[in-house]
C-alpha cells in the first residue's frame, strides 16, 4: 500500500535520485511466533483487535541497530498533536525519522509511552490505518527538503510558507468558456504583478483563514496592502480587481 505511492510522482523521483531514503518495514517480519501474529484482543474486553507492542519494539530496535537511533519515533494516532506546516518544517530538519502505523483499534499504549517520542494526528477523523497519515507526512516533509521539488522558489511561495495562503494561479487560455483571468496578470508589469499577488495572498488569508494572521508578523508593505484591502472592502464590497 505504501510502496505503490512512494514509487510515484515527486516523492518517487526524489527517492530515485537518492535525495530521500524511505524504507517500509513489515511488522510481521518482527514477530517471534510461527503465525507471525501482530494483533491480539484488548485486555478488559471490547470489540476489535489491538496491535501488539512487541513487533513495533522489535522493528524499531532492528532499525536502530542497522541505521542508528532515529531522531524521532512518531506514532500516528488520532489523539496526537495535529500535523501542520510547522510540524513538517521541524521534521524536515531531522536526519532520520521512524513513523509507526497503527491498525485495528489502535496500538498497545506502551508503544506510545515507551517507544514513540511523539504522537501525530493528521486531522480530526479516524482512518483505518496509519499508512495514509505516514504518506501524508512523508510527502509534506519531503517537498521541504532541498532539491526534491525542482523549483525551490515555488516551495518558498506555497501556502503557509510565509504564514499566508497562496495567491490564485491561472494558466492558458486567458478566456475559458467566457471566464477570464485577472487582467493584471496579462499586463507584463512584473513589479505590479508581484504586489497584486501579495495582496491576493493576504486577501485569501483574510477571507478563508483569518486565524493565520494572528501568528505572523507582517512587514510594512504587507501591512499597507492589508489596510488597502480593508479600505476597499469598506467602499465596494466583494469587488476586487
Ligand atoms: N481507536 C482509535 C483509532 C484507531 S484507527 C481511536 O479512536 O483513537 C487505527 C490506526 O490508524 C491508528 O492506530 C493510527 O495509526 C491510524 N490513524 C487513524 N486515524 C488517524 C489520524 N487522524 N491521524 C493519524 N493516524 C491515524
Amino acid at each position: 500500500m505504501v510502496e505503490v505511492l512512494l514509487a510515484e510522482g515527486i516523492v518517487g523521483r526524489a527517492i530515485g535520485r537518492g535525495l530521500l531514503d524511505v524504507r517500509v518495514h513489515d511488522l510481521r517480519d518482527h514477530t517471534t511466533d510461527r503465525h507471525r501474529v501482530v494483533d491480539d484482543v484488548p485486555f478488559g474486553g471490547g470489540p476489535g483487535m489491538v496491535l501488539k507492542a512487541e513487533p513495533l519494539f522489535l522493528a524499531v530496535e532492528h532499525i536502530s541497530a542497522a541505521r542508528g537511533a532515529p531522531a524521532a519515533v512518531i506514532l500516528t494516532s488520532p489523539d496526537g498533536r495535529r500535523f501542520s506546516h510547522g510540524e513538517a518544517l521541524r521534521l524536515s530538519a531531522l536526519e532520520h525519522i521512524v513513523v509507526l502505523c497503527g491498525r485495528y483499534e489502535g496500538v498497545d499504549e506502551r508503544v506510545r509511552t515507551h517507544l514513540a517520542t511523539e504522537a501525530i494526528s493528521i486531522g480530526d477523523y479516524v482512518l483505518t490505518g496509519g499508512e495514509l497519515p505516514a504518506l501524508v507526512m512523508v510527502d509534506a516533509i519531503a517537498r521541504l527538503r532541498p532539491g526534491v521539488v525542482g523549483d525551490e522558489q515555488s516551495v518558498a511561495r506555497d501556502s503557509f510558507m510565509r504564514g499566508l495562503l497562496d495567491f490564485p494561479q491561472y494558466t492558458r487560455p486567458a478566456d475559458f468558456r467566457g471566464i477570464g483571468v485577472p487582467p493584471m496578470l496579462l499586463s507584463g508589469r512584473h513589479r505590479e504583478i508581484e504586489r497584486w499577488r501579495r495582496r491576493e495572498a493576504l486577501a485569501a488569508t483574510v477571507e478563508r483563514r483569518p486565524d493565520l494572521l494572528a501568528d505572523i508578523a507582517l512587514d510594512p508593505e504587507d501591512e499597507a496592502l492589508l489596510q488597502e484591502l480593508l479600505d476597499q472592502a469598506r467602499s465596494k464590497p466583494s469587488e476586487r480587481e
